[in-house]
């Protein structure tokens, strides 16, 4: 062997030796690309990883556009948890803007948890992104983020873990409490009318029948042909409420509910929490908020 060829392999020795000391020396750095994923992400990694959300809270999720402190925080990023299923199509510019080998995982499309079908609009007969709005589906995310965290930081992997299965019976009280607090809605009122057809997943847990104006944000909002659709359809059901979201301008509803004289209620909390101050700081917060709601507006005070 050379001198130089000595002095190289050394080099690339000390390279090696110090490389896993540097890293474990690091915090993992995950992204999650909106504020109810970040909430689940931060449940099961606590302190022990830097959470950084994409999308803000308040935000719409489905129409979100990268901003140059995402780019900055990305280029620096792990592991990036994003929901899948087409609910953020601007994942495509955070593919660009990550490492090579930085994997990307789609919760809803790894967890084990049935997916339903986008009811209506341009992604009618598509798995429906919306998944964490069943605690189920919420569970089924969590044990996927303590697989990826556990995978990519083993000497916590029993702690990741553990969490999840604490969380787990977290979600499961919920579950239980949120089927309590609806138990008071007639079930001929269960009738969930929104803005984006969102709540499929929700509907399928609690017993409700549910549409939307239109199937998924991205597209055309409220065309006049899917309004009428709707006008008719509420003319005929007489549904004791209307709903809008706290992500979608109350317009389209608005509309419909002067037209049809039914009451507005709102805002439900689907694809974004609230601030921390609001109703919705948290996963659980929202579901018990949306509760409340629904039971206030579809008649449920009248079994009390
Ligand atoms: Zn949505």
């Amino acid at each position: 062997m050379t001198k130089r060829a000595t002095r190289t392999s050394t080099l690339y020795c000390l390279a090696l030796c110090l490389l896993p000391q540097a890293v474990w020396a690091d915090t993992l750095k995950v992204a999650a690309s909106f504020s109810i994923i970040g909430d689940f992400v931060r449940r099961i990694a606590d302190d022990d990883v830097e959470v950084n959300v994409i999308a803000p809270i308040g935000s719409d999720v489905h129409r979100w556009e990268l901003t140059p402190p995402n780019v900055l925080a990305l280029e620096d990023t792990d592991i990036v948890f994003y929901n899948g299923y087409d609910l953020e199509p601007w994942l495509r510019h955070v593919r660009a803007v990550i490492h090579d080998d930085t994997p990307l995982v789609a919760l809803a499309e790894r967890a084990h948890f049935a997916p339903i079908p986008v009811p209506t609009g341009e992604y009618e007969g598509q798995p429906d992104p919306h998944m964490w709005m069943d605690p189920q589906g919420a569970a089924a995310y969590l044990d996927v983020i303590a697989d990826t965290l556990a995978e990519h930081d083993p000497d916590k992997a029993e702690l990741y873990h553990r969490r999840a299965e604490e969380a787990r019976d977290v979600l499961a009280d919920l579950d239980r409490a949120i089927k309590e607090r609806l138990d008071g809605i007639p079930y001929t009122n269960r009738t969930l009318i929104t803005s984006e057809a969102g709540f499929g997943y929700f509907a399928r847990a609690y017993e409700f029948e549910h549409t939307g104006i239109w199937g998924m944000n991205q597209e055309t909002w409220g065309t006049a042909r899917a309004m009428a659709r709707m006008s008719e359809r509420l003319s005929e059901q007489r549904p004791p409420a209307l709903f809008y979201e706290s992500t979608v301008a109350e317009i389209h509803m608005d509309a419909l509910a002067r037209e049809t004289g039914l009451p507005l209620a709102g805002p439900l909390y689907l694809d974004t929490l609230s601030a921390r101050d609001g109703p919705a700081f948290n996963y659980p917060a929202l579901l018990r908020y949306n509760a409340d709601l629904l039971h206030q507006a579809l008649g449920g005070a009248r079994s009390e």
